[in-house]
């Protein structure tokens, strides 16, 4: 069955391109799937602005909308571990974080199904009896939707889910290195009834087959996730025609510890706050920031417990972590690393593939702690997405807010002390859109996720509203028209 479904149809790329999907774990061969290039997503823009400017999807109520998204959430659940073990081999992660996040798709899809017929609009006093006056929320039109390859489904259903709440319709461009599961996406969205050209799918790599949905006019919103260097063109070619942009670019994310924290349970999650998913994850604690005089000691301990953290693949149960998306990125990983030791930092762990000859055919990399590091060093500055954690220092509250928001980057960090006041004034200080204290990566329910500075634009949706997916109008009714008489002539 051919993988690019464009206008309700399953099709092949119109240029016969096809791509190879290798499992990261091991190396092996997923599939062979097709492979769209610039024909195929203007076709599937095309296709996308004919069902929103022609087909009765923009018209549909808000409740006929949030019922389809409900339907999709329980054909989502339904399908769990299939969706589970296709996100898995893509990305090589372990099975049963990939059925966590299934879950987290699922409670998406419900979420924008329970508040698609929420917020209507509403009623503006004009004090005019004769005016009647209204704002209204209306969709924004077609939506190009770039996702990334670290939580493909997850990701994906962030963007689908509250554009077509808000009646938009879209063209889906997800990694080109994790496809199935957004074809699974599709498959369950047709099932559940959606119209004809409202959905569509493009797979393929970002300059062939995604960066027309930044530059063509049909298209109203972009919203994109990846690396801040992709950002950044997608942005400027967006500028072009002006269009709505949505962006979540990343970080480098400082994880504060004072040497007033509850230091058993810091350690623990410095640990998890960098090393999940190898460091693979947009809001990683990659930047370690330990006050002077507890550095020895929780490093010491941060470097045992990093040796001794368990690689695998999918189905190997005793695995903690898994291998990094492909080969390339474990190169970039790695120069990543060698640019830090030249500039002065000292390796502590790491810095290497495994030398487990079980974990040959893989892309993994182990555990890596960068000590003696500052802030002027590419290796603290810079997003490895990799299983790296830079050690730095300081002295202060002041020194420690200082150092933490001393980054273009402005997405997420963390700060550890049993000090209520100080964890107050220090979250209030750190220029980033989202700061935990005593925790780290917690996935809350109804909030909004989002960086300051170059971390993004926008509130990347993860369960907040549909603000971002539709455009605001007031409409004035003048529902006794009079002649004015402005001009006597
Ligand atoms: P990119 O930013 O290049 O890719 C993200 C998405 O954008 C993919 O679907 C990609 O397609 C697509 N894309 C690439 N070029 C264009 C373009 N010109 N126009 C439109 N779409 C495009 O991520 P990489 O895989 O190269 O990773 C680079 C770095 O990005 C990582 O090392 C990490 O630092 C960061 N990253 C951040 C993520 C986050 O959650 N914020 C997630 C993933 C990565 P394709 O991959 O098919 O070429």
């Amino acid at each position: 069955m051919p993988d690019l479904y464009v206008d309700g149809s399953w099709v092949s790329a119109l240029a016969g391109g096809r791509r190879t999907i290798v499992c990261p774990a091991d190396g092996q061969v997923v599939a062979e799937i097709d492979e769209a290039g610039p024909d195929d997503t203007a076709a599937a823009i095309a296709a996308a602005h004919r069902a929103f400017h022609e087909g009765p999807w923009p018209g549909t109520s808000a409740r006929e909308r949030g019922d389809l998204l409900l339907r999709t959430a329980d054909l989502l659940e339904r399908d769990t571990d299939t969706i589970a073990d296709a996100e898995s081999r893509d990305t090589g992660k372990r099975f049963v974080e990939s059925q966590y996040d299934v879950a987290d798709v699922v409670s998406v899809f419900r979420h924008y199904g329970r508040i698609a017929a929420e917020d209507s609009g509403r009623m503006v006093d004009t004090g005019n009896p004769d005016v009647v006056s209204r704002i209204v929320h209306e969709p924004l039109g077609v939506c190009g939707l770039i996702a990334p390859w670290n939580y493909p489904l997850l990701q994906a259903s962030w963007k689908v889910a509250p554009c077509l709440a808000a009646g938009n319709t879209f063209v889906l461009k997800p990694s080109e290195l994790t496809p199935h599961t957004s074809i699974h996406l599709l498959r369950v969205l047709e099932e559940a009834g959606l119209p004809a050209g409202v959905g569509n799918l493009v797979l393929g790599a970002g300059a062939e087959a995604g960066a027309l949905l930044a530059e063509d006019p049909r298209v109203d919103l972009v919203s994109f996730t990846g690396g801040l260097v992709t950002g950044r063109r997608v942005m400027a070619a967006a500028a072009a025609t002006v269009k709505k942009v949505a962006l979540e670019l990343g970080g480098k994310n400082p994880n504060i510890v004072f040497a007033d924290a509850d230091l058993e349970v810091a350690l623990d999650y410095a640990l998890t706050a960098v090393f999940l998913h190898s460091g693979q994850v947009c809001s990683a604690g990659a930047r370690l920031l330990v006050q002077e005089e507890i550095h020895d000691e929780f490093v010491d301990r941060l470097v045992e417990r990093a040796r001794a953290i368990r690689l695998g693949g999918p189905r190997d149960e005793k695995a903690e972590s898994g291998p990094l998306i492909s080969a390339a990125h474990r190169e970039k990983v790695a120069a990543y690393v060698a640019a830090g030791l030249a500039e002065g930092a000292t390796l502590r762990c790491g810095g290497s593939a495994p030398d487990d000859p079980e974990l040959d055919d893989g892309f993994y990399y182990l555990p890596t702690i960068l000590d003696e590091c500052t802030s002027t060093m590419s290796v603290t500055q810079e997003e490895s997405f990799g299983p790296v954690l830079t050690v730095e220092t300081f002295a202060s509250e002041d020194d420690a807010v200082r150092v933490a928001n001393d980054s273009i980057y402005g997405l997420a960090g963390a700060v550890w002390t049993q000090d209520a006041g100080k964890a107050q004034r220090v979250a209030a200080r750190l220029r980033m859109g989202t700061v935990w204290i005593n925790d780290y990566h917690p996935y809350v329910p109804q909030a909004e996720w989002g960086g300051y500075k170059q971390s993004g634009i926008g509130r990347e949706l993860g369960q907040a509203g549909l603000e971002e997916y539709r455009e605001t109008k007031h409409v004035w009714h003048n529902i006794r028209p009079a002649e004015q008489r402005w001009f006597s002539g």
